[in-house]
């Protein structure tokens, strides 16, 4: 049984069950209603193939887009997935430059495109998705993982143009000035401060849970935590952006003391799902499910386990 100390508190690791990022099976080893699409031939392949093939249309080129398509098109299923950018993997491409995990993060999506391939699943990149192009195509089913996208703060001065997204920079299709507030501590906004961080920026990143990173592993966090430390970036819990203004952020902590960071640049790295679209889908299409970022906002994981869960089962 692991145990890690974390800000003076002790964690239990060994109790929980085991899980990974790309393979939805792991740790379900056992569970007998868990079902299985293991490598053909094997003991694990229980997942038969369907009586009822559907023409399934997949909105989102992500992991969850991709996963589900590969366990479906395994079945039988007719799919076809529409991704908007001319790239596939989704946030995997701004989670890459964590600069720990790039060729594991986007050799992942490889993997998942290649087996698409395999069984059969189309993939369309570069095609955006609305309901008029779901109502043309008529399919039997709609899957909408459309993962995530960044919060807008909503405080005084958020209309300056001096406020970008994570994911904006990340992808390099925004830069960032000398003094860098970056709005949102979980994963993604300690990858955005530590990608900039690493340019000399001087950051810090703003969080209204208690600590930066509650979403993040606890086999993983204490390596973030020392990371920003040794890159200089300062993070700052239970706190609230309050006001933008041409060169600083105002922030609130919870004691109600206000304090001004110089900031040219605010990062929002809050992300909330990108799902408006499901209920014009909805009005075209019977069938419509969500999963992935867009159902709610996680990790990695959750989005491959929604994918693979659906896919074996629809
Ligand atoms: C900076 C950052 C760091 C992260 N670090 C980690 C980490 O270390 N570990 C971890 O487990 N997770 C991490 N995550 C989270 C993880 O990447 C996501 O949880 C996961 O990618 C969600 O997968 P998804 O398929 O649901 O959505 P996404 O990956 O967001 O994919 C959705 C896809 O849908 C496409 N799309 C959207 N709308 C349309 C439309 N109308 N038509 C066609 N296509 C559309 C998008 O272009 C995108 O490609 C990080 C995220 C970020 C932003």
């Amino acid at each position: 049984m692991g145990e890690s100390k974390s800000g003076g508190k002790r964690w239990w690791i060994g109790a929980r069950t085991s899980k990974c990022k790309v393979n939805p099976r792991c740790g379900q080893e056992g569970n007998p209603n868990y079902p299985k699409l293991g490598p053909e031939g094997s003991e694990e392949y229980h997942a038969e193939e369907t009586d009822d093939k559907k023409d399934i249309l997949v909105v989102g080129g992500g992991p969850g887009g991709l996963e589900f398509g590969r366990a479906a098109a395994r079945r039988g299923h007719n799919v076809d997935i529409y991704e908007k950018n001319d790239f596939i993997g989704g946030q995997l491409h701004a989670t890459a430059q964590s600069g720990r995990e790039e060729e594991e993060m986007l050799g992942f999506a490889e993997w998942q495109k290649n087996q698409c391939d395999k069984f059969g699943a189309n993939i369309h990149t570069g095609v955006e998705v609305d309901a008029d192009f779901v109502e043309e195509k008529d399919p039997d089913a709609v899957v909408v993982a459309t993962g995530a996208k960044a919060a807008v703060p909503e405080v005084p001065g958020v209309d300056k143009n001096n406020v970008v997204t994570c994911i904006d920079i990340l992808e390099g299709k925004a830069e960032a000035g000398d003094n860098v507030v970056v709005w949102g501590g979980r994963g993604a906004g300690i990858i955005t401060g530590l990608y900039l961080a690493r340019q000399g920026k001087n950051v810090d990143i703003v969080t209204s849970d208690r600590r930066v990173g509650v979403d993040v592993n606890v086999s993983y966090i204490w390596r973030y935590r020392l990371m920003l430390q040794q890159e200089g970036a300062n993070t700052h819990g239970h706190s609230e952006l309050v006001e933008i203004t041409e060169d600083s952020a105002i922030i609130r902590d919870e004691y109600g003391v206000k304090k001004e960071l110089d900031a040219d640049t605010i990062v929002s790295a809050d992300l909330v799902s990108n799902n408006d679209m499901v209920e014009s889908i909805k009005e075209v299409c019977d069938d419509v499910q969500v999963i992935g970022d867009a159902q709610a906002v996680s990790r990695l994981q959750k989005a491959v386990v929604d994918g693979y869960k659906l896919g074996v089962s629809i």
